[in-house]
């Protein structure tokens, strides 16, 4: 695979390519909604990331309940989704990732990574587990519009002075492949989650990996 050639910035999505994190969204995001009378299938969880947290409640709501959520409600999800994920377990790094970042800093590769969560410790997280500094990091608090919206991935490409065929994707969900080839960007994407591989391709990925393990072989053996 013709990877780092031409390649000198890799923007990495966050939960499902970085961390295993999608098992605790999956668990809160069916906890939080319950309370709203909302039975989230789980598959919904996976469907649906990469939306920021309060589209995704929008479209519980609608979906569900045949109605919008109030503000309040709105307000009341996100905290609790929140809450309940703080008691969750640390995700763990997905394999081979902190080493494919490393191969890629060493190459002259910039690293960015472009997340619809806003967690306050996103940033501590990712600088200590990957060294990726706050500026390189494009958060769900600084878009006006989340995935599938191709805002988050064109923040990316602005931040990296680089031209569109210089940059190139990693997601691993739908509406994140989808984000990233509004943004005219090239996208890899990895199956780390419940979808059938067909979603990711339907979205329009250019290539799809079974894991994070076989992505990182495919940069390293070119
Ligand atoms: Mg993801």
């Amino acid at each position: 695979m013709q990877v780092l050639d031409d390649i000198k910035a890799v923007f990495f999505d966050m939960d499902g390519v970085l961390f295993d994190s999608m098992p605790s969204h999956e668990y809160t995001w069916i906890h939080s909604l319950k309370k709203y009378g909302i039975n989230f299938p789980p598959e919904e969880a996976y469907m649906n990331e990469g939306r920021t947290g309060y589209a995704t409640i929008r479209i519980a709501f609608e979906k569900y309940l045949h109605r919008l959520p109030t503000r309040d409600e709105e307000e009341a999800v996100y905290t609790l989704k929140t809450e309940l994920m703080a008691k969750r377990p640390k995700a763990p790094v997905l394999p081979m990732m902190q080493e494919l970042i490393e191969f890629l800093r060493k190459n002259g590769v910039q690293v960015f990574v472009v997340t619809g969560s806003r967690q306050p410790s996103l940033v501590d997280k990712l600088n200590a587990q990957f060294k990726v500094e706050a500026s390189n990091i494009i958060s769900g608090a600084d878009v006006k519009q989340g995935k599938p919206h191709p805002e988050p991935y064109l923040i990316a490409w602005q931040r990296s002075g680089l031209s569109k065929d210089q940059c190139l994707v990693v997601e691993n969900a739908p509406m994140g492949v989808e984000s990233a080839k509004a943004a005219g960007l090239r996208c890899l994407a990895v199956n780390t989650g419940k979808l059938p591989d067909d979603v990711l391709i339907s979205a329009g990925a250019d290539s799809l990996f079974e894991n994070t393990t076989a992505l990182y072989k495919a940069f390293i053996s070119h």
